[in-house]
């Protein structure tokens, strides 16, 4: 005799249904925004006109005529994919030519080219350290620098955010119990715009016989004089390890590590997350080469970039507005309520302007996160503080 076919009550799929209630019922649900426009000040959102403050597009370059056409260029030169791994068919003279512009652009001996900022720190922390070592990490790291302590198998523990006093303490702790250490942070925090204390971080690490491992991924064609970033800026020369993304001021896509010509060595032949991926198409790598070449020469960008900040900073402060740091493109405005700061960023939007509610799990408290560009004019930033003011 057959069995009965059983009539599943449930099945194993409905603890979404659970999962998605729950993040609506704490107000965390998020949707995407649909953009039909090129990379600009001006954006076409869900169908309508508005003025964007949400990008890190902070030179423009993602829009630039000169970027397009690498792309295209390298597009027509190399073909649209990278076709396999770089070490078996996937690396490309124009791969080679990304790393040297790279390691110029940082100083350093040599870099590698990953196909994200992400997949960058993934590879590289999980490559360098191991369940014997220690990290030690900004509470207030990127995802990708925590999601790569988990992946390394090494103990991570966090300092609190900025306070060298405790990063002091924890090394005096812990630090003698692991074989290497590595302390890891953003060099400008990606959602409250402050900076970190690189020069004092280094002198804790060069006393106690650590790694470090910054990520630049806000820093990178922002800050210093060719646009290296704040450990340029710093004019810290020691050796480091420096991650980033050609996807933000290089308005491209892919991520980079950068440093010593034994770490990148060491990289290529430990990286999991390098090693078995497609190479980055020639057109990430055609656009990213041709903004790099743009952020060292043209410092006019840059400082276009840092007036939009003094203005839209000097606003804030004229309507007693307070941002979490005023140093960077970067500026948060904390509300603390999720409800409010999700009206408040409602109310933008209907009055043309993007800037998103940033809320919990990313942030511990909501604000708006608001980021200029060197495209702004200074009437659109007018416009954002007179919506502010309201
Ligand atoms: C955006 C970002 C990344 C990830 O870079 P992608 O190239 O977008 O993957 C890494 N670290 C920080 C601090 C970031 O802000």
């Amino acid at each position: 005799m057959k069995p009965e076919p059983v009539t599943p009550l449930s099945t194993p799929y409905d603890w979404l249904d659970r999962s998605l209630d729950s993040i609506h019922k704490a107000n965390w649900y998020r949707s995407t925004q649909t953009v039909t426009s090129k990379a600009g000040a001006i954006a076409m959102i869900d169908g309508r006109e508005m003025l964007m403050f949400a990008s890190n597009n902070y030179l423009g370059l993602a829009g630039d005529r000169r970027l397009i056409d690498a792309a295209i260029n390298a597009t027509e030169l190399y073909g649209t994919g990278s076709t396999g791994s770089r070490l078996v068919t996937g690396h490309l003279a124009l791969h080679e030519e990304l790393e040297t512009a790279i390691a110029d652009l940082k100083n350093t001996d040599a870099a590698l080219v990953f196909s994200s900022g992400y997949l960058a720190n993934l590879g590289t922390i999980a490559a360098i350290v191991g369940a014997r070592d220690l990290i030690l990490g900004d509470e207030y790291n990127h995802s990708c620098l925590k999601k790569g302590g988990l992946l390394s198998g090494a103990t991570a523990i966090d300092y609190q955010h900025l306070d060298l006093g405790d990063l002091t303490a924890k090394l005096q702790e812990h630090r003698a119990k692991y074989r290497r250490c590595l302390i890891t942070t953003d060099s400008v925090f990606s959602m409250d715009g402050d900076l970190a204390p690189l020069r004092e971080i280094m002198e804790l690490a060069n006393q106690y016989g650590c790694m470090v491992l910054v990520d630049e991924a806000h820093g990178t064609g922002v800050f210093g004089d060719r646009g290296g970033g704040l450990t340029q800026a710093l004019g810290i020369q020691e050796n480091l390890i420096q991650v980033g993304t050609l996807s933000k001021a290089l308005g491209s896509l892919g991520g980079y590590v950068t440093g010593s010509a034994k770490l990148i060595d060491y990289l290529r032949n430990r990286a999991a997350t390098w090693i078995y991926t497609t190479g980055l198409s020639p057109a990430d790598t055609g656009a990213a080469i041709a903004a790099i070449r743009i952020v060292k020469t043209e410092n006019a960008l840059r400082e276009q970039l840092w007036q939009n900040v003094a203005l839209f900073k000097q606003g804030l402060q004229n309507l007693g507005i307070q941002a979490i740091a005023l140093d960077s493109p970067i500026m948060a405005i904390v509300v603390g309520d999720i409800p409010q700061t999700l009206q408040i960023a409602q109310s933008l939007k209907e009055n043309g302007i993007f800037a998103p509610a940033i809320r919990p799990p990313t942030v511990r408290s909501a604000r708006l996160r608001i980021t200029l560009m060197a495209t702004h004019t200074p009437s659109q930033i007018q416009k954002l503080l007179d919506c502010l003011s309201k």
